[in-house]
């Protein structure tokens, strides 16, 4: 963030296309005459070795940001040029950008109809290995099985912590269920809805990447992830289910979202007594 400051590394990365915008279609905007449907700044690709499996594979990153919080970091970067300012550099190192991902590998963008997980960011369960949800072993999985086909890609939003509540409702709502509340019921308690995420800024990805007509098969449970990224103009061919990391710990939160229309497929009781130890 400091080095945008400096204006020559911003101007760098625009002239080698490594920052491009990207509008509601995912066209990209070669300058700013359509700023009022331009929703995206994409930076990359930037090489990422990554292990998957034992194995060390190439995928391509792309962070990617809304352009309106780009936007203010870059104009705090540009009143501090010339002039030290105390308040502005204060702006500046704690300015909050949400920056999400665009995994891309292999050949994605040849495919036909490639594969895609959008993943939702989740930080007690991919970061502290928490078993209170399958969201580790999910995105695991979805490397593996991206490898697996030689191509495809995983969209990461980092702005959908607990389904969108955020981390610290994310806590409560745990403590929450600990009394006996299931995994939505604890949203509705705190007066949050079910699920406030959206797919929009992922959609506009996949637009700006996938070939017409942009069509992918979803590895997804979720009805509702495919229904929203239908609605802006990814056709969704196939849902390729994703059940992995069942545990003791969250089969009751998996029967809850298998009650709210998750396709998980038939699932271990979820009391303990009745349980067999997981594998
Ligand atoms: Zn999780």
């Amino acid at each position: 963030m400091f080095s945008y400051v400096d204006p020559s590394i911003y101007e760098l990365l625009l002239d080698q296309g490594k920052i491009v915008t990207i509008g509601e279609d995912g066209r990209p905007s070669e300058d700013d005459i359509r700023p009022s449907t331009d929703r995206i700044h994409l930076l990359g690709p930037i090489p990422l070795p990554t292990m998957v499996d034992g194995r060390e594979h190439t995928f391509r990153w792309y962070p990617f940001v809304r352009r309106t919080q780009h936007e203010q970091v870059l104009e705090i970067a540009r009143r501090l040029r010339g002039t030290p300012d105390m308040n502005g550099l204060r702006d500046l190192l704690t300015s909050q950008m949400t920056v999400s991902s665009f995994l891309v590998y292999g050949a994605f963008e040849e495919a036909e109809v490639p594969l895609v997980r959008v993943h939702s960011c989740c930080m007690t369960g991919e970061i502290f290995g928490s078993l209170r949800c399958e969201c580790g072993p999910q995105l695991e999985e979805a490397f593996r099985r991206i490898v697996d086909e030689g191509s495809g890609a995983i969209v990461y939003m980092a702005s959908h912590e607990g389904r969108g509540i955020g981390l610290w409702a994310k806590g409560i709502t745990y403590l929450l269920q600990d009394m006996g509340r299931d995994t939505y019921d604890a949203n509705r308690d705190l007066n949050l809805p079910v699920d406030s995420r959206d797919f929009r800024d992922a959609a506009i990805v996949l637009l700006h990447f996938l070939h017409p007509p942009p069509r992918i098969r979803l590895l997804s449970n979720n009805p509702l992830k495919r229904e929203d990224l239908t609605n802006h103009g990814i056709e969704i061919v196939g849902l390729e289910r994703l059940v992995v990391g069942l545990t003791d710990h969250n089969l009751r939160y998996m029967h809850a979202k298998h009650a709210h229309g998750h396709a998980t497929g038939d699932l271990p009781p979820a009391s303990r007594e009745d349980d067999e130890p997981k594998e």
